[in-house]
């Protein structure tokens, strides 16, 4: 195992998963003789062929360097409740047996998620609420609140006697974000102040231009198509986007039909919602087991498996084997949410088997309308961060090689001096000397279960 130990007037950032890919996110900074880690999610593999069914391999990245030195790892930081950022946790946390910081939100999915792995007396959860400040080992942490496509986006800004950093987590400008507060220009460019050493900032959209478009446009685009709609109306889309769902569930309200989940997952998300306060009263809702005896102008229904999985809701209502729910010719299959690189020919399948039996679909690359939009900064927001933090370093992560160059180059045209990109396993060392040692840790994914 690679011996590397931070002194006193070191801090490194140190990124074992997703730093050259997006996906399966596993971040350590280390400072003074400790480790912290941030987020510590999963990815999939391309989709294999098991057998007559495809499947994909859920994987993480190898911890083991850390695990093999847990007494040093002061806490585990948990920005948000996407799984590339939490999934792993629940799989790997008996390596690292280190108590867990994160907001209500996200404790409350990461509950549910132990309970699942009988874990959930053994993990000590910290709750802290949204942009307070606490401490872990010899960090000085601060949430900074932002605006993604999951509730209580955090930001981590993190000080030491060595350095700051601010760790945007995955973040996007949104000034109507449907749920939770809008997105806070004078909360960053307080961080100005604070003599932010380096920024370790989300890659996703960097190779798009402009800006984003926001949840609240998409709530317009989806009402727009919705209220035309005479036959029951199917939407696929991601469980953990709660204001995308509260978004639907006004607009049953506004089309005269009733919201109804088909698929645990989004049970579960509503109901984690539900139990954080982020779930509106009074909306119109019917459980998954009346939804068939409805008129079917009365029926919005949103089902798993946008991305074409096999034993999700769209699939078994594509073949007549949902339960709850079978859509008849002239009934519309939106997607409202992006297709997964690798998926795209799964999505294509489903929709044939749904054009086949008549029932029609709508995806984004249909309509000039946002019917589903990304939580990710398009290279404006990028800009327009670099503006306010003004940190000494850009480090880009989360995204591919091409994301994280791109990012780069925002953050030099914003007059960031300098940019350091690297991959997982490469050690930045950020104290007084500033640079990237490459691969000091050797950097695998590990599989942890077929999905
Ligand atoms: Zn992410
Ligand atoms: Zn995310």
């Amino acid at each position: 195992m690679e011996q590397l130990m931070p002194m006193q007037n070191d801090l490194w950032f140190l990124p074992l998963g997703g730093t050259g890919e997006i996906g399966m996110n596993l971040n350590l900074y280390g400072h003074d003789g400790q480790w912290l880690m941030v987020d510590c999610g999963v990815s999939f593999n391309e989709p294999i062929e098991a057998g007559s069914e495809r499947t994909h391999e859920l994987v993480c990245a190898d911890p083991d360097f850390i695990a093999q030195q847990r007494s040093r790892l002061a806490g585990i930081v948990i920005t948000h409740a996407h799984e590339d950022h939490i999934g792993a946790l629940p799989f790997l946390w008996r390596r690292f047996q280190a108590p867990v910081y994160t907001t209500p939100f996200t404790a409350e999915i990461l509950r549910r998620k132990l309970a699942q792995v009988g874990l959930l007396e053994d993990v000590t959860i910290h709750e802290l609420p949204m942009g307070s400040r606490f401490s872990v080992g010899p960090f000085e942490l601060q949430w900074i609140t932002l605006t993604h496509s999951i509730p209580e986006p955090s930001g981590l800004m993190i000080e030491t006697p060595a350095g700051n950093v601010f760790h945007t987590g995955d973040w996007k400008i949104d000034h109507n974000p449907v749920i939770g507060d809008k997105f806070s220009p004078a909360v960053l460019s307080t961080l100005r102040s604070r003599d932010v050493t380096a920024m370790v900032c989300d890659s996703t959209n960097a190779l798009k231009t402009g800006h984003s478009v926001s949840e609240g446009d998409c709530y317009e685009a989806l009402l727009e198509v919705i209220s035309q709609e005479q036959g029951r109306v199917v939407v696929g889309c991601f469980s953990s986007n709660i204001a995308r769902l509260v978004s639907l569930a006004r607009i049953a309200q506004a089309t005269g039909r009733y919201l109804c989940l088909l698929g645990r997952s989004l049970q579960n998300m509503v109901s984690a919602a539900k139990a954080s306060g982020y779930w509106p009263a009074g909306l119109p809702m019917v459980d998954s087991a009346h939804v068939g005896y409805l008129p079917a102008h009365e029926v919005l229904a949103v089902a798993t498996g946008s991305q074409g999985e096999p034993r999700a809701m769209l699939n078994r209502m594509a073949h007549g084997n949902c339960f709850d729910l079978t859509l008849e010719k002239g009934d519309l299959v939106l997607f409202s949410a992006m297709i997964i690189p690798g998926n795209e020919a799964s999505i294509e399948r489903l929709v044939a088997s749904f054009k086949a039996q008549g029932i029609r679909t709508l995806q984004s690359h249909d309509t000039e309308l946002p019917i589903h939009v990304s939580g990710h900064p398009y290279q404006a927001e990028l800009a327009n961060m670099y503006d306010w933090v003004r940190p000494q370093v850009a480090i880009p992560t989360h995204g591919e090689a091409a994301h994280m160059a791109a990012n780069a180059r925002i953050a030099k045209e914003a007059h960031v001096p300098r940019q350091l990109t690297g991959l997982n396993g490469d050690l930045f060392v950020l104290g007084q000397e500033i640079g990237v040692r490459k691969k000091a840790v050797t950097a695998k994914r590990i599989a942890l279960a077929r999905n």
